[in-house]
């Protein structure tokens, strides 16, 4: 048998070498404390489950849904969009459902790389924007992320005529894994950018609810001329902990949207109303649980921070996701690092190389961990730092 080219294509999975580690010790009885995946701990908040438990008995719901979602939903993240930004938008043409942002993000690709053209990717980065666009075949182009640039690209460092072959332009507010936040000003360069060079424009605002100390990431939408040329993915998976539930939006310009809804109806068939419903109560109910997260994480993210510093790393506490992106000490490559941390002292992190070349010296932890499961971890690293 022989898969297709493009699966070659895709850079293997660095954090493989760590999982087979994780699963060697876990054999030998050692109690492995993860820091790695980004996956809330706390559990689907209560009013969302029970509103999921109702709608789950509408007959309605289980024959297809509407491709683009349910009309009631798209009000929802209209209304979230006009209550948290004051962005107003057209549920009918400016909102679609998606199941999950991943799929957005591999989708919108498909709408807008054809063989040969370039894509403008952030390194480090999520991998799905790069791997999307080499199974679309198209080329990425790195926008490197470098700490003296407060992880934001600098477009004036983008050559010109790839800048000018580039179709799409992802970006990633608040970032992961470098947990760097953007202002709108920021947001300004990057749609004059776009515009200058007609490039569609992608933020993946999975973590814009995911914020600290007062702190309100803006949205790249709010921005003056946005609305031609960029869209925002957003997903209910971060703040409302619904990972395994599968829900997220695309917002934005009118074509975009058309051009990502006709790979979509010919690949997938919509999500679950009874989600969508669920979402709904996500976005429009009581925000109680968001609060509750923000304060849970806010004492997770401190705890660590101050640990970290004690132990002599060079961290100052993030104001967006619930990362921590720290540099590997003095003598130490990220892969390293993160082995010794397994070795010595069950602790996992990923490397910074999982997210490309640029997030080499840096590790990753995420807080996505019971409390005592962090301090077991810092007691843990304590001996060794
Ligand atoms: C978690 C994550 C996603 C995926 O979110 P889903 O809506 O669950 O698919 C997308 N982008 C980034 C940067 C993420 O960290």
């Amino acid at each position: 048998m022989k898969v297709a080219e493009r699966l070659n294509k895709i850079p293997p999975y660095i954090s493989a070498q760590i999982d087979k580690k994780i699963a060697e010790l876990r054999k030998k009885g050692v109690d492995v404390v993860t820091l790695g995946v980004g996956d809330p701990d706390l559990p689907t908040p209560d009013n969302i489950i029970e509103v999921m438990e109702k709608a789950i008995w509408e007959p309605a719901f289980h024959r297809y849904p509407d491709y683009e979602g349910s009309i009631e939903f798209r009000k929802a993240v209209a209304e979230y969009y006009e209550r948290r930004f004051d962005v107003k938008l057209n549920p009918e043409n400016e909102v679609m459902a998606l199941i999950g942002s991943k799929e957005g993000i591999v989708n919108l690709t498909y709408a807008f790389v054809d063989h040969g053209d370039y894509a403008l990717i952030p390194d480090p980065a999520y991998p799905v924007y790069k791997t999307a666009t080499l199974f679309a075949g198209g080329i990425p182009y790195t926008m490197p992320l470098l700490k003296e640039n407060n992880f934001l690209p600098d477009f004036t460092k983008i050559d010109t005529d790839i800048a000018r072959k580039a179709k799409l332009m992802f970006l990633c507010y608040p970032n992961n894994p470098t947990s760097a936040v953007a202002d709108k000003k920021f947001f300004e360069e990057a749609v004059e950018f776009a515009k200058t060079y007609d490039i569609v424009i992608c933020n993946d605002s999975a973590y814009a609810e995911i914020t600290y100390d007062g702190y309100e990431s803006p949205s790249l939408l709010s921005v003056k001329g946005a609305e031609d040329i960029a869209i925002e993915l957003g997903s209910l998976s971060k703040p409302y902990r619904m990972t395994g539930w599968r829900i997220g939006y695309a917002v934005g310009n009118r074509d975009i949207m058309k051009a990502l809804g006709r790979i979509k109806t010919n690949v997938d068939s919509g999500q679950f109303t009874a989600i969508q419903k669920a979402a709904v109560e996500a976005l429009t109910g009581p925000q109680d649980s968001l609060k509750e997260l923000r304060s849970i994480f806010t004492a997770r993210r401190d705890m660590m921070v101050s640990a970290l510093k004690e132990m002599g790393f060079d961290v100052s506490a993030p104001k967006g996701t619930f990362y921590i992106w720290a540099p590997v000490p003095e003598g130490y490559s990220s892969m390293s690092f993160s082995e010794m941390l397994v070795e010595k002292a069950a602790v996992v992190v990923i490397p910074g190389n999982a997210y490309g070349e640029y997030g080499e010296g840096f590790f990753r932890i995420s807080l996505t961990t019971p409390d005592d499961r962090i301090k077991e971890a810092i007691k843990r690293m304590k001996e060794i730092f």
